[in-house]
């Protein structure tokens, strides 16, 4: 092979990349701060658009990631984020559905194969073969991130680009747990953990017709929750949630579990009502004992939920769009990720805090 053959071969395996520099934060090693550096800016391959990146919001799974606290490891070194939002700046090769100008996103389900059972079914965020944005590829801690057209999210016009930044995880996966949770309009469903998900959560709840109770161990997090239109909130750390939900309201017909401690998907199983569904959405690496004999007898169900299909996502964005959800959100710039990610630890972020580059 000739040299130049060799270096093109390379290149085609390690993505291009333009022959200049962007700003990136890089998770190095687990469990150790994050380096804001340059990192070669990349360049849109065939079917791939290049995004000049706006906004990217800060999800607990980058925490996750950065400590590489799951069974599946993320790739090393990575550039984090799935809810970057930007420009696009270049189309690769064979791109005609999008056109340089754009505005996108791009999410946690960052491609999938499109030709499995579940990809051909509207299942594509149980793809075998997907890839996920800022853990198995680079995502949107930087300045540029390339994405497959395919795949990315197109922003409705009129949307802020930091406003709408945490739809794109945040609000999509917490749409579809609530579409998958079988309840319906005038049910009672409740929200465990009104953070970054579960502030918008709350706000898909109730635009779908839902009465809902917010439950969170922080005052400020259930006052949050009272501005943005919570029938009832409980504190965990004043009262057993459970209880006082069965007792309020007679349990719910479906508990959204999207805390990161087991303790909340236990109270959560145990406020659902008859027939009522726990939605496992938060992702702590633990277990959740389940009573056999209640599961049995109530005739309760247990669902795990991943992100949305980019169906979902459409509706999701929709929702936006019209103004039915809205996130609080607070910006940093790229450079103080390490400070969101220590706030983010310790519990002290009020909505979602959004990057911006
Ligand atoms: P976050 O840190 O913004 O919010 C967590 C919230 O849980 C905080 O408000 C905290 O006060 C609250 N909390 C802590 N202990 C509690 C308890 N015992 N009872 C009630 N509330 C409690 O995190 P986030 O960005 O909203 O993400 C939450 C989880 O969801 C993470 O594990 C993340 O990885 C996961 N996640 C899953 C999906 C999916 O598709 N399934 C998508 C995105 C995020
Ligand atoms: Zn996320
Ligand atoms: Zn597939």
């Amino acid at each position: 092979m000739e040299t130049s053959t060799i270096n093109e071969f390379n290149r085609e395996q390690e993505g291009k990349t333009a022959g200049t520099n962007m700003k990136a934060a890089v998770v190095n090693e687990f469990h150790q701060q994050l380096e804001v550096k340059d990192m070669p800016k990349p360049a849109a391959g065939r079917g791939e658009v290049l995004v000049k990146i706006e906004a990217c919001g800060v999800c607990h799974t980058d925490l996750h990631a950065a400590h590489g606290d799951w069974p599946v490891k993320p790739k090393l070194p990575l550039i984090p984020g799935h809810e970057g939002v930007g420009i696009i700046e270049e189309i690769g090769e064979g791109v005609t559905s999008l056109k340089a100008g754009d505005r996108v996103g791009i999410p946690w389900l960052y491609s999938a194969c499109g030709e499995c059972e579940y990809c051909l079914q509207g299942q594509e965020t149980l793809c075998p073969h997907q890839e996920n944005g800022g853990y198995s590829v680079d995502g949107g801690y930087a300045e540029y991130c390339v994405a497959p057209a395919d795949y990315v999210a197109r922003i409705p016009d009129g949307l802020d680009p930091v406003e709408v930044a945490p739809i794109l995880c945040a609000g999509v996966t917490t749409y579809k747990a609530l579409k998958v949770s079988g309840a319906r309009p005038g049910d009672w469903v409740a929200i465990y953990g009104i953070g970054g998900l579960g502030h918008i959560a709350l706000q898909y709840a109730k635009a779908m017709g839902f009465n809902v109770v917010a439950v969170d161990i922080a005052d400020e997090k259930l006052e949050l929750a009272r501005s943005l239109g919570a029938d009832e909130t409980v504190n965990g750390l004043n009262e057993d949630p459970a209880e006082a939900i069965q007792e309020k309201v007679g349990g719910v017909q479906a508990a959204i579990s999207v805390a990161v401690t087991r303790k909340a998907f236990e109270q959560a199983y145990q406020s659902v009502k008859r027939g009522g569904t726990l939605v496992v959405v938060g992702l702590p690496n633990d277990e959740l004992p389940i009573p056999i004999f209640n599961t049995v007898l109530n005739g309760v169900s247990v669902k795990g939920s991943i992100v949305g299909t980019r169906l979902d996502m459409k509706e999701a964005l929709d929702f936006a769009a019209r103004g039915k959800v809205r996130a609080q959100v607070e910006t940093a710039p790229l450079d103080n990720i390490n400070e969101v990610f220590d706030k983010m630890e310790k519990g002290k972020i009020n909505g979602r805090i959004v990057l911006t580059m």
